[in-house]
């Protein structure tokens, strides 16, 4: 008899992203240059395509109702379109339970949550909380004035020259018993993409608990919280072909339920009296107010969007993307590329610096072809310093990209050379 073939296993379809094009509206927009948009800036924030825009507008137009509170048909409907972007995102992450996903407006605002609820009801003066030298000032700025409000010490793990984390440093410290580790999964100005379940178990075996700042790989690569192993994610909606305004904090369970209220006041309560307030469970005990309903179903149709392209396709996508410019730009004089050269840790964002052309200039005649990067310190000073830079040009890839924006990039910057320094 003949034994039965094993189903073969489907190859994530390759990306095209002048295919996708198509799919987002901005590159309809003429720009001041005449060229077509070459948009670089993702990590910053995405683009949208058009099943997000108009699941927003049907939101507001045709579903919109204030949720939980309304037992009439339209608030029902409303309030089944929040939480079902709840619970695509929760399949998306991960995550165990929709109970463990708030919404919150952005991950700045998931990770002041954790650092208000959590870190002011479990630190004590002298206690230890570790971020690192690689952070956005979203993952720093919190845990700076925890540090100084309750007396606890905020160490930050090193990098290396070449833009990791450095694992010897990090035991050293851990070894120091720290109440948290605060750190990135992917560099949004080196683009460095942390070994995250090596390090959470690390810290827990160190007994710390693990925030992981995902606002850059949630968008970009297939992200499990639950096989990453670790405690608390935060991200942002707008970085991952979703609405501005809305983003999440993933925590385990019985962290929410321990943690106290960040905001009060409507929808975060069961009962209130004169007295004293009994509070709402997880999640809504910390979604006071009426929350980003439209962009919450908003956020549902960009997890949809993405699901379908598959997101080992977005990161292999990337990977393509990065390989060739970091290749590209590598032939270029005076051009110094930063973060690690590896393609296997290093995600869709690259950060240089160019001898004799300040970023701010370099972006400017950039945008004059059309090519939208960022120049600044993609707030990450503490990091930019470690380099001896005030500032770099950062181009970001997603989705909409391909090898002609590599090619256009390029030229863009060999053309600025030439006018600048006369190369
Ligand atoms: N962390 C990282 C790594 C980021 O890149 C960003 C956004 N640039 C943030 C946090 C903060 O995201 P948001 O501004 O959406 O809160």
């Amino acid at each position: 008899m003949a034994l039965p073939h094993a189903a073969p296993v489907a190859a994530p379809r390759a990306i095209d992203g002048a295919r996708l094009r198509a799919d987002f509206p901005a590159f309809e927009r003429p720009t001041r240059s005449g060229r077509p948009l070459a948009f670089l800036d993702s990590a910053a924030s995405s683009l949208k395509p058009r099943s997000v825009i108009d699941t927003l507008a049907d939101a507001y137009g045709h579903h919109y109702a204030n949720v939980h509170r309304g037992i009439y048909e339209l608030s029902e409907d409303a309030t089944a379109r929040y939480e079902g972007g709840r619970r695509r995102l929760t399949r998306f992450i991960g995550a165990g339970s929709w109970r463990e996903v708030v919404f919150v407006r952005n991950a700045t605002e998931a990770i002041n949550l954790v650092a208000f609820s959590w870190g002011r009801s479990n630190l004590r003066p002298g206690d230890l909380l570790l971020s690192t030298q690689m952070e956005h000032h979203a993952n720093l700025v919190p845990w700076q004035q925890l540090a100084s409000e309750t007396g606890a010490t905020l160490e930050y793990v090193a990098i290396t020259d070449d833009g990791r984390l450095d694992l010897d440093d990090l035991r050293a410290r851990l070894a120091r018993g720290p109440k948290l580790l605060a750190v990135g999964h992917v560099s949004n100005a080196l683009g460095t993409i942390n070994p995250v379940a090596e390090i959470a178990s690390l810290a827990h075996a160190a007994g710390a608990l693990v925030l992981l700042d995902a606002a850059q790989s949630v968008p970009h690569l297939p992200v499990d919280v639950a096989a990453l192993g670790v405690d608390f994610a935060a991200l942002s909606g707008h970085k991952m072909l979703g609405p501005s305004g809305i983003g999440a904090l993933w925590a385990r369970r019985e962290l929410l339920d321990a943690m106290p209220p960040f905001l009060t006041g409507g929808s975060m309560i069961s009962r209130v009296t004169l007295q004293g307030t009994e509070f709402n469970e997880t999640p809504w005990k910390f979604e006071a107010g009426t929350p980003a309903i439209a962009e919450a179903a908003g956020l549902g149709a960009a997890v949809d969007y993405l699901t379908g392209l598959g997101m080992d396709a977005v990161r292999a996508h990337e990977r393509e993307l990065f390989a060739a410019a970091w290749d590209a730009l590598g032939g270029i004089d005076g051009l110094r590329r930063l973060g690690p050269s590896d393609p296997d840790v290093h995600g869709g964002v690259i950060s240089f610096d160019l001898e004799g052309i300040h970023p701010h200039d370099l972006a400017t005649l950039l945008d004059a072809e059309g090519i939208a990067v960022r120049a600044g310190h993609h707030c990450a000073q503490p990091l930019m310093m470690r380099y001896d830079l005030a500032a770099a040009t950062r181009a970001s890839f997603y989705v909409y990209n391909d090898h002609d924006d590599v090619e256009r990039l390029v030229a863009g910057i060999r053309a600025a050379q030439r006018r600048f320094n006369g190369h």
